[in-house]
């Protein structure tokens, strides 16, 4: 659960800060250090040239490309995170309600009680937690 990531926060992190020239932080938050400095970095340095073609007015035509800077990294931090096997929120849930007690993909070894929601070990027959009776439940 800890590894996993928020494509969405991920690239809402690229796109907020990046607007305000902090580029990066999407990656960082993915875990991703080498690559969040590469793009704070590599958008500082772009942002000073930016600044010294402003002075022969074509800076002004760079502004664009800076939104697509600042989405593109937003994307890749987005697909990044799905990597990790981040499942949406809601997908978690309909998984817990409709399984009850057998496994999902992460957890083949345990089960989940559809009382409490508690963790159990595969070969318990009755929730540790609530005294929940698997046997109850078919496979
Ligand atoms: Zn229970």
């Amino acid at each position: 659960m800890a590894t996993q990531k928020d494509p969405g926060i991920a690239a809402l992190l690229e796109v907020v800060p990046g607007l305000f020239g902090f580029l990066g932080i999407g990656h960082i938050y993915n875990g991703n250090l080498g690559k969040g400095i590469i793009f704070l970095i590599g958008y500082w340095i772009f942002l000073i040239i930016e600044l010294i073609l402003m002075f022969v007015i074509i800076g002004f035509l760079l502004i664009p490309i800076n939104l697509v800077i600042i989405l593109l990294s937003a994307y890749l931090a987005y697909q990044d995170a799905k990597k990790f096997g981040y499942e949406p929120r809601q997908q978690q849930q309909q998984q817990q309600v409709v399984i009850g007690g057998v496994e999902d993909n992460n957890k083949k070894s345990k089960r989940i009680c559809p009382k409490c929601g508690m963790e159990n070990d595969r070969e318990n027959k009755f929730c540790s937690d609530c005294g929940y009776d698997f046997t109850s439940i078919k496979k």
